[in-house]
């Protein structure tokens, strides 16, 4: 019998995917995952030497992944990403919009230039890469998909982290937004949200207790989930099985908003 990723539905060979904030945690994975599914991948980040660590780690299990460094907030950093994509004629198929970063502050004493950063980074930038991807998709006449990665925040608010939950808020509705306006062009737009997922980005609160038995407590699935649990709904969504799945939001949470 066909492993999953060999099936037609589910295999994507031929097909080169971008994932960005992909040197390490969910990102990291989920270039492994999309590549074990059989994609070319495109390993980024804001550093170099990130990004050319990521794709050595990659290499070792036999996977070459391709790297680009940029900051995915920086619209002339991005455009100018995609002009030397074009340029190699390197062709994106699938993007992954998971670059993000946290920032823990209560509302009442949050600067400007902090909530901004965490919407520019967070949501601004989905639209920003995902123009470009889009852009080129619809001119190229095959369609494409896109998924962006949002948040248990895409539901729910949770204190001291107002613009993370905003910006995840938006990131839903941005890939309906798209879904919108990009669906005849046989693009789909899709979100997942991750539940809680042992990365970096939550390193400070797994090793707070409190906060590690509240995770625990709190979802039914009694533990945090693991960066490779997010692979098989980004493949699903990058994949022929989802070709008339478009403006969904998959969480991927072990149940935490089933019993909210
Ligand atoms: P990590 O902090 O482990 O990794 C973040 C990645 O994004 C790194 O590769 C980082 O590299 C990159 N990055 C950050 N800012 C930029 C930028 N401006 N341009 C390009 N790359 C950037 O995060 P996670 O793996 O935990 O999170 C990945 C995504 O999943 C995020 O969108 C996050 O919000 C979301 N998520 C995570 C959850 C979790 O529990 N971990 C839960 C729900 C959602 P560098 O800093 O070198 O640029």
């Amino acid at each position: 019998m066909d492993t999953p990723t060999n099936h037609p539905l589910f295999n994507l060979a031929g097909r080169t995917a971008l994932i960005t904030g992909s040197t390490r945690g969910i990102g990291l994975a989920l270039a492994q995952g999309l590549a074990e599914a059989g994609a070319r991948v495109i390993v980024n980040s804001r550093q170099l030497a990130a990004v050319d660590e990521a794709r050595k780690a990659l290499a070792a299990k036999g996977i070459e992944a391709l790297g680009a460094a940029f900051d995915v907030a920086d619209e002339a950093a991005v455009g100018a990403a995609f002009d030397a994509f074009d340029r190699q004629g390197t062709e994106i198929d699938i993007l992954i919009n998971n670059a993000g970063i946290q920032h823990r502050q209560p509302m009442l004493e949050l600067g400007l230039a902090d909530w901004q950063r965490v919407i520019d980074t967070n949501l601004t930038a989905a639209f920003l890469v995902g123009k470009q991807a889009a852009q080129r998709m619809v001119a190229r006449g095959r369609g494409g998909k896109i998924i962006n990665i949002g948040s248990l925040t895409s539901e729910a608010a949770r204190a001291t982290v107002a613009p993370y939950t905003v910006a995840k808020g938006g990131i839903k509705m941005l890939s309906r937004a798209m879904a919108a306006e990009w669906a005849k062009f046989d693009i789909q737009a899709n979100s997942i949200g991750p539940g809680y997922i042992l990365t970096d980005m939550n390193e400070a609160l797994v090793n707070n207790r409190d906060f590690d038995a509240w995770v625990k407590a709190s979802n039914p699935a009694q533990r945090w989930g693991r960066p490779e649990e997010l692979v098989g709904a980004a493949v699903f969504l990058s994949a022929a099985a989802s070709n008339y799945v478009n403006g969904q939001i998959i969480y991927v949470d072990g149940g935490w908003l089933s019993v909210l």
